[in-house]
């Protein structure tokens, strides 16, 4: 099994789903980026650590809908750079 596969079974797992569940709902199932609500929505890492998903610090998780996730991976991918949230989430309080 590679790293890959390893990782996505991980996101199965249901202590995951119960973490990125109360992630996104201590974000008021909104996006941090865009604010939509509802729809379909992502916990995200904002660094990568080899931690266990469900031990990660929750400052580390965000909710964001799925447009915004995959253009913040492909943004991540392309500078090699991690992006923050925080001027975003600024903005939407
Ligand atoms: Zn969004
Ligand atoms: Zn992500």
């Amino acid at each position: 099994m590679d790293y890959k596969e390893e990782y996505e079974r991980k996101l199965r797992d249901y202590r995951w789903r119960a973490v990125s569940y109360s992630i996104k709902n201590r974000d008021g199932f909104i996006c941090n980026i865009c604010t939509n609500v509802g729809g379909v929505l992502n916990t995200h890492h904002k660094v990568y650590t080899t931690k266990d998903p469900w031990d990660e610090d929750w400052s580390n998780l965000i909710t964001l809908c799925e447009d915004c996730h995959v253009w913040t991976h492909s943004y991540q991918n392309e500078t090699g750079l991690n992006f923050y949230y925080d001027e975003w989430v600024d903005k939407s309080t």
